[in-house]
């Protein structure tokens, strides 16, 4: 059997997948790979396309799940730029191949760890105010029920009765400041 070049110019798509060494899927779903008006390929596209392709991981199925998990949250984006945006990423593709795509996940993934950071502050931020919350209602329900502790201002002790000990506001007393005798200039 002898291979013409204009066979070479119209690759069937099975034959182009055979050729870039890659599944028919991968090669029907290639935005960036040309075709003939024919919807053929030219074998020449379809080496410098795999030329320009990363290779792919083999990933386990545990991976591949966790893979199409974070694709399945993050693909569906109805928005009318998505034509504009796919020829954009598309035409990159075509320029500098999939390495490209990186510099697209650089920016992305920076932006979600930036996100990420912030969230993080807004919870420290909520987790001190429901502490400070709980600390404010808690000495106001001592202060009703008269739990409350005088305690000096400079040296730390607490008033008992006429004596002024150390030692710190006895447990779940609110604290009133005050300056004891001994401090008292
Ligand atoms: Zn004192």
């Amino acid at each position: 059997m002898s291979v013409k070049t204009c066979d070479l110019e119209r690759l069937t798509q099975p034959v182009a997948a055979w050729l870039a060494g890659l599944s028919p899927r991968s090669v029907r779903d290639a935005a960036d790979l040309p075709r003939n008006a024919d919807r053929s390929y030219n074998a020449r596209d379809v080496l410098a396309w795999a030329a320009r392709r990363l290779p792919r991981p083999t990933l386990s199925d545990g991976e591949t799940e966790r893979l199409l998990v974070v694709a399945d949250e993050i693909a569906p984006m109805a928005d009318d730029r998505l034509p504009a945006m796919l020829e954009a990423l598309d035409a990159l593709r075509a320029k500098y191949g999939e390495h490209v795509l990186l510099l697209l996940w650089d920016e992305v993934l920076s932006t979600w760890r930036e996100e990420v950071a912030l969230t993080e502050t807004d919870e420290g931020v909520r987790q001190r105010q429901a502490e400070e919350e709980r600390r404010r209602a808690a000495e106001e329900a001592a202060r009703r029920r008269l739990a409350v502790a005088v305690q000096c201002e400079r040296c730390g002790r607490v008033r008992r009765g006429r004596k002024w000990t150390k030692g710190g506001a006895p447990a779940g007393h609110a604290v009133t400041y005050s300056i004891c005798p001994a401090c008292s200039p």
